[in-house]
């Protein structure tokens, strides 16, 4: 191991320092003034290194870090899409970026009218009436919704609505926060092409059902041709269509879910309205619903009143609140200035290019792949593993040896239709060269996998660490260095 690759703790050396104070800032006596239960009883025991030290070894470690700006990363369902730098110039502006939750609306108007321009501009894309920004992810989005949802049944007394139908493809955020909500989760069928069953969803209908969570296009990346029957469907028994946005990339401009017949959804404005995501960094979740539910919102709403200026208000019909103040406002602000760059015919060549880019992928992999299903995608496919099944090279063989070429691997093993699945999202930013890079990468390790599988399973060859026990790592996590230290 390269001595800056070790733990801080282990650079440590007794009386090493990597900053300086001013001597007696606060006066010698400072501590003598703290309450005595406040004090420490010994010193914390931090890492002793130089500034050097420190340096180096986060330098490095960032090094280790893949992200869309270091390559290509065609992770199933998470539309892993360039984030232009214009979008963090200005979510960094001071003037939005110092302003205080609890100042008086009146001395931040700028930032009000921004909320109400992008839930408008959502609201206009989606086919929706009104969107609140306040959730902070796409599941935070599925529960207010299905809050919305249950609120709207119990408000007109239709208290039997309990049952929420949800697909057996669906992710798995969809049943979670069904359960959360206090909704009962029950599974409509799909067929081999991932869309609904509608002969199964049929006899499902009846009034206990508060209503169904689809997504379209679908897990499998195919548009739901059915929607506007189920749609009907659903609305004749008494239920409500909640829409998972986190597909939408593709139909961005082109179809609107609010037209497909859907009453409220959310969008991920981390996914689709491009904000850097993965390992839990900010996110947003909007949630937006038909008229008829606009009053049902969470607090706090933005308003414009008559004389132009922005208010906050809250009501008490209202769910309550489902976040503290307004939710993730640099993601806001981010998503804005993405919508406005790309402006109303830029949004719309997003999922034309999203949904090219996957089918090329898909096309020229086929005959080495197997394709479940057949026909043209949206914004991404499924593989269920290589067509050659008696190499005995496995897709997660395939994944790991993906990132020997510096390539993140995609979504493997979900959706759980296939034994073997792959799920690839190449999203609208990358250039036909990188495409081709990866569908030569592709094909040589299908190749690789008949002629030498024993790399592949070996692999990956080139990463700090090859194979970690995976279930150990879930079951028996060592998350400190004194854990470590002991264990
Ligand atoms: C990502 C995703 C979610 C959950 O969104 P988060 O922002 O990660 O909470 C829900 N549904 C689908 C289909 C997704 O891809």
């Amino acid at each position: 191991m390269k001595e800056y690759d070790k733990i801080i703790f282990e650079l440590s050396r007794p009386g090493r320092k990597g900053y300086q104070l001013p001597a007696d800032r606060f006066g010698s006596d400072a501590f003598s003034k703290l309450p005595a239960d406040l004090l420490r009883e010994k010193p914390a025991e931090l890492p002793e290194v130089s500034e050097l030290e420190v340096v180096r070894h986060y330098t490095n470690l960032s090094n280790k870090n893949f992200g869309v700006d270091t390559g290509f990363y065609p992770l199933g369902s998470c539309t892993m899409k360039y984030n232009p730098k214009i979008n963090e110039e200005v979510a960094a502006m001071p003037e939005f970026a110092g302003l205080h939750p609890l100042q008086d609306p009146a001395t931040a108007q700028g930032a009000l009218e921004l909320y109400w321009n992008l839930q408008n501009a959502l609201a206009s894309l989606a086919g929706l009436a009104e969107f609140t920004l306040n959730p902070y992810a796409g599941a935070h989005g599925e529960l207010t919704g299905l809050m919305v949802m249950r609120q709207y049944h119990i408000s007109r007394g239709d208290t039997k609505r309990t049952k929420v139908i949800v697909p057996d493809t669906a992710h798995g955020t969809n049943p979670a926060s069904a359960m959360v909500a206090g909704l009962e989760v029950v599974e409509v069928k799909s067929k081999p092409n991932g869309s609904i069953d509608v002969e199964d969803l049929k006899p499902l209908l009846d009034d206990s059902v508060a209503g169904i969570m689809m997504t379209n296009p679908n897990t499998l990346g195919m548009f739901e041709t059915e929607i506007l029957e189920i749609a009907k469907l659903v609305h004749e028994a008494g239920g409500l269509l909640y829409y998972d946005g986190a597909n939408l990339n593709p139909l961005l401009g082109k179809v609107r879910p609010g037209d497909m017949g859907f009453d409220i959804m959310h969008i991920n404005l981390h996914k689709t309205f491009s904000t850097p995501h993965g390992g839990g960094g900010p996110g947003s979740g909007p949630v937006g619903v038909a008229s008829h539910l606009t009053h049902l919102l969470p607090n706090p709403r933005v308003v414009k009143k008559e004389d132009g200026t922005f208010a906050v208000e809250t009501s008490d019909d209202a769910l309550g609140s489902i976040s503290t103040f307004f939710g993730n406002f640099g993601v806001m602000m981010k998503a804005y200035a993405y919508i406005l760059s790309l402006g109303r015919d830029g949004i719309r060549e997003v999922g034309p290019m999203a949904t090219l880019n996957a089918n090329y992928i898909k096309e020229s992999l086929r005959d080495l792949y197997k394709l479940p299903v057949e026909g043209p995608c949206k914004h991404e496919f499924v593989f269920d593993g290589l067509a050659d099944k008696s190499t005995g090279v496995t897709t997660l063989n395939v994944a790991k040896r993906l990132l020997d070429f510096g390539f993140h691997a995609p979504t493997i093993y979900f959706p759980l239709l296939f034994h073997e699945s792959m799920m690839i999202e190449p999203t609208e930013t990358e250039s036909r060269e990188t495409l081709d890079e990866f569908i030569d990468v592709m094909r040589r390790v299908a190749r690789e996998a008949a002629e030498d599988p024993d790399t592949v399973k070996a692999a990956p060859l080139t990463t700090p660490i090859s194979h970690p026990d995976e279930t150990g790592a879930a079951k028996n996590p060592i998350l400190t260095y004194k854990a470590l230290r002991d264990a």
